[in-house]
C-alpha cells in the first residue's frame, strides 16, 4: 500500500471533510451569535469533487475518512456523499461528527449508506445548560439522536465533551457516572482558545489533569488497551460499561501522533487545524486537473505539516472552526 508520510516522517491516513460551513447551533466556543459570514454555495466543492479527492487521497494511503463541519447533517442529501465515499477502495473507515440534533431523522440510512460510526458533540446533560452552550438547541433532539445512532449500529457512538471552567466543568462527574452503567464512550476535551471565538479565551481552559482528579473521586480510572488510533487516551471506571477519554490538546501536545490532513468545505487542504496555510483544490479541481495532479498536491500539503503548535500561547486563526472543520 502506498504511504503519505510528512516531513517529520509521521504516516498520513485520515482526512477530515468538512461538508458545509452552515450550522444550525451557535456554540459559545465555535460560532458568534450572529453566525459567521458564509461561503457562497459555488465555492463549495460538490460530492463529485469531493469524493474526486477521496479517491486521490485514498491512492496515496488514506484509509480514514471523517465528515464534519459546520453541522455535516444540514448538508442536502448527506447519505449520497457516505454512499460515494463507500465506494472508494482503501477507504475502510466512514466516520461523522455532528451535534446530533437531526440525526435522529438520518442515523438509519446513514448507517444503510456506509458509515460506520459517529461522534456526537455533547457539552452538558442539562437542559438549561445546554441552551446556555448552544445558544439554540434542545438537548431533547440530541438525546434522541444518540439512541437513533445506537440503535442504527452506529458504533461505537462516541460524545465529545469540550468542558470549560465555570460553565459545564461541574458536569464532567455526571458526564464519567454515565459511562458506569450505559455503553457511552465520553471523551472530555480541553477548550481551545481560538481568539476569533465570541468567548473570552481567557479562564475557560480545564486542564485534563484537573478533569482526571475530579473524576477519580467515583473510582480509579484504569487505562483500556483501545487507542482509536486518534489523540484520546482511554480510561475506565471500575466495572463500567463504557470508557472515558481524554483529548488535552492545549496541556499535552499530541502533535507527534498527528496523522491527517483537513478539507475545508471551500476545497482547501489544510495541513495544521492550528495554521492557516492551506492548499487550494477547488481551482484545480475546477480546471481540469488530473487525478496525478490532485495527488500531487495532498502530497504537497502532507509535507507542509508543521511539527507542532503552541496552542498555550493562545491561537488566532483567520477561521472560525465551523469554517475549518473542527
Ligand atoms: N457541528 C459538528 C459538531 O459540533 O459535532 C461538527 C463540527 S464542530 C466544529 C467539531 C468539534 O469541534 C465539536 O466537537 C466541537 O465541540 C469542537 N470545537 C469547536 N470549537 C472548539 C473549541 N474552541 N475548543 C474545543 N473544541 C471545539
Ligand atoms: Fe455548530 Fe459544531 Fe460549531 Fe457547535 S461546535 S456551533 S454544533 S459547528
Amino acid at each position: 500500500m502506498v504511504r503519505l508520510f510528512d516531513s517529520f516522517d509521521r504516516p498520513v491516513n485520515y482526512l477530515r471533510i468538512s461538508v458545509t460551513d452552515r450550522c444550525n447551533l451557535r456554540c459559545i466556543y465555535c460560532m458568534p451569535l450572529e453566525g459567521i459570514s458564509l461561503m457562497a454555495h459555488e465555492n463549495i466543492l460538490s460530492y463529485e469533487e469531493i469524493s474526486t479527492v477521496a479517491q486521490a487521497a485514498a491512492d496515496l494511503g488514506i484509509i480514514k475518512v471523517r465528515l464534519t463541519g459546520g453541522e455535516p447533517l444540514v448538508r442536502e442529501r448527506l447519505t449520497t456523499l457516505v454512499a460515494m465515499l463507500a465506494q472508494i477502495q482503501g477507504i475502510d473507515d466512514i466516520s461523522l461528527t455532528t451535534n446530533a440534533v437531526i440525526l435522529e431523522r438520518y442515523a438509519g440510512e446513514l448507517k444503510n449508506a456506509g458509515l460506520h460510526r459517529v461522534n456526537i458533540s455533547l457539552d452538558s446533560l442539562r437542559s438549561n445548560g445546554f441552551h446556555q452552550i448552544t445558544r439554540v438547541g434542545n438537548l431533547d433532539d440530541v438525546l434522541r439522536g444518540i439512541e437513533a445512532a445506537r440503535q442504527a449500529g452506529l458504533n461505537p457512538v462516541k460524545i465529545n465533551t469540550v468542558v470549560m471552567r465555570g460553565i459545564n466543568d461541574d458536569e464532567v462527574i455526571d458526564f464519567a457516572r454515565l459511562t458506569i452503567e450505559n455503553e457511552w464512550h465520553v471523551r472530555f476535551i480541553e477548550y481551545m482558545p481560538f481568539s476569533n471565538g465570541d468567548e473570552k479565551a481567557d479562564g475557560l481552559l480545564v486542564p485534563v489533569a484537573e478533569m482526571k482528579a475530579s473524576i477519580e473521586t467515583l473510582g480509579e480510572l484504569t487505562p483500556t488497551l483501545e487507542s482509536g488510533g486518534g489523540p484520546a487516551k482511554y480510561f475506565r471506571l471500575p466495572g463500567a460499561r463504557g470508557t472515558i477519554g481524554f483529548i488535552s490538546p492545549v496541556s499535552e501536545h499530541f502533535c507527534q501522533a498527528c496523522n491527517r490532513l483537513r478539507l475545508t468545505a471551500d476545497g482547501k487542504l489544510r495541513p495544521c487545524l492550528f495554521s492557516d496555510k492551506e492548499i487550494d483544490l477547488r481551482e484545480p479541481l475546477r480546471q481540469g486537473a488530473t487525478a496525478d495532479d490532485i495527488k500531487r498536491l495532498i502530497q504537497e500539503a502532507a509535507s507542509c505539516k508543521p511539527e507542532g503548535h503552541r496552542l498555550k500561547a493562545g491561537i488566532t486563526c483567520e477561521r472560525f472552526m465551523a469554517q475549518i472543520g473542527g
